[in-house]
């Protein structure tokens, strides 16, 4: 059995079943044979079993009163999964399918993603399995304080700076950090994505979806190819998946598609970004809302199709931006993108594609950005919000996507040459695991045994 199988094999058996965890560590170990070879010393000092274990695992329960004047209980989670780059740094996310499995996964994913940026990180992960949809917002309040008053104690500006994901957004992260700063008395970077007249940085909130569209353009290039007059879909109509949209069409491609939980929007003269930002950033309304400003729009929802796919891969495009949840894309679904004519997939939201279908993608040789370096630019432009914080400055728009588009670029080509140097140059998802892997593990090594 080889080194990574053993592992594996062992991370498998120690704990109840946690797929997408064991899917993340599949992923990555699966990549590092070449590296472990070239490099025995990993194996040497068991960097393997110390990397898929994290530091600590924080639980605890959240206990809130509801607009009726029930008490509710909810799981909180933050995993702190790995500092050896530098302080913890992860999203929370609120999601009633959130689980001790969930955020390992993500936080496991954080660790290399953070160290592809290049920038000081450690990777973490938190949340609960609390569910925003449908509640107020003295509900969403409340919730966010009485997680606030369990979480206050191990997180802080130079340890752990959590941030938002699913279920968590300006909203969320404000009321977070105002129960913060009346327990500890301080105001400070212990959050980012925070409002931009206290502490919070410009493109921030674009940030992962620009980002995911910077990676798209420089994978395009290579082959010589722009997203100009390019048809995209992306799925989601969160953060993420307006953002994307936003900087596509800006670059004058035409996205056709948007989707949520419930099923996809399609638009065949381009989604309207203003209208999809109101809906679902002001008002927080389902997309169905949209029909009644576009009747030219249609939707589809997702009932009326066979388990396990999602309507929004039927739709025929050259360029697809999976920006809503892990797991959303299965190997149907990549033969379907396939036989359409799909040729680019960037993954925005945080491993969406299965691993059959990333095999599919892989196998037909059209460019495919793997989320761990597709999606970094929220946490690099999280990282520049601490820069901010940390000097009290404030830098504006153009200087803030500036170095957002060059960290994107830099993580692009860091990807390519690592790929390059282990035989398979479009192989990007063995070049981000590799450069993210190694560089964790060097400063792993550097640091000594703990
Ligand atoms: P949001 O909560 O803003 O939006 C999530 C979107 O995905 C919504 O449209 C939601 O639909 C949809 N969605 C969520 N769960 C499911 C599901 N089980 N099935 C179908 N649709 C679903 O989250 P974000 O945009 O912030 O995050 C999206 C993805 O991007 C996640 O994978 C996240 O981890 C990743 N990511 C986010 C970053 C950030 O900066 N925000 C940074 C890096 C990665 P509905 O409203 O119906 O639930």
């Amino acid at each position: 059995m080889s080194y990574s199988a053993e592992i594996i094999r062992k991370i498998k058996t120690a704990a109840p079943p946690q797929t997408e965890f064991h899917q993340a560590v599949e992923e990555v170990l699966d990549s590092l044979g070449p590296l472990l070879h070239d490099i025995p010393k990993y194996q040497e000092f068991n960097i393997l079993e110390r990397v898929v274990e994290p530091d600590r695992q924080i639980m605890f329960r959240v206990t809130w009163v509801d607009d009726e004047g029930r008490v509710r209980v909810n799981k909180g989670y933050r995993i702190e999964f790995n500092a050896t780059l530098g302080p913890y740094k992860g999203g929370l996310r609120f999601h009633p399918t959130v689980s001790t499995g969930t955020i390992l996964f993500l936080g496991f994913e954080q660790i290399f993603k953070n160290a592809l940026t290049g920038l000081p990180l450690g990777g973490a992960k938190g949340g609960s399995n609390f569910d925003p949809k449908g509640k107020s917002d003295g509900e969403i309040m409340r919730f966010c304080q009485a997680f606030m008053t369990e979480l206050y104690r191990h997180i802080g500006p130079n340890t752990d700076v959590p941030a938002g994901d699913i279920g968590v957004g300006g909203r969320e992260i404000g009321y977070l950090f105002g129960q913060y700063k009346r327990l500890t008395g301080r105001h400070e970077g212990v959050l980012t994505g925070k409002g931009i007249s206290w502490g919070g940085s410009l493109v921030r909130k674009e940030a992962t979806g620009y980002g995911a569209v910077y990676f798209a353009k420089q994978m395009l290039a290579e082959r010589g190819e722009t997203l100009e007059g390019k048809v995209c879909t992306v799925s989601g109509s969160g953060n993420v998946a307006i953002y994307t949209t936003e900087k596509l069409q800006q670059l004058g491609a035409r996205v056709v598609a948007a989707s949520d939980s419930r099923g996809t929007l399609h638009d065949p003269e381009g989604i309207h970004v203003e209208l999809l930002k109101r809906i679902k950033e002001e008002q927080h309304l389902p997309l169905t809302a949209y029909l009644e400003e576009r009747p030219g729009a249609r939707h589809l929802p997702l009932e009326d199709y066979p388990a396990h796919r999602h309507p929004v891969w039927s739709i025929p495009c050259d360029a697809a931006f999976p920006c809503a949840t892990q797991n959303e894309l299965n190997a149907e679904d990549a033969a379907e993108l396939l036989n359409n004519g799909c040729r680019c997939v960037c993954e925005g939201a945080n491993m969406p594609s299965t691993t059959k279908a990333i095999h599919r993608f892989q196998e037909a040789h059209i460019a495919f950005g793997p989320a761990k370096a597709a999606n970094a630019g929220g946490v690099a432009t999280s990282q520049l919000e601490m820069s901010q914080n940390a000097s009290m400055e404030q830098w504006d728009f153009d200087t803030v996507d500036f170095k957002l588009h060059g960290i994107m670029r830099q993580i692009h080509e860091t990807c390519r040459e690592t790929a390059r140097a282990y035989g398979d140059v479009h192989n990007l998802v063995m070049g981000a695991n590799i450069a993210g892997f190694r560089r964790v593990a060097d400063a792993m090594l550097d640091q000594g045994i703990h």
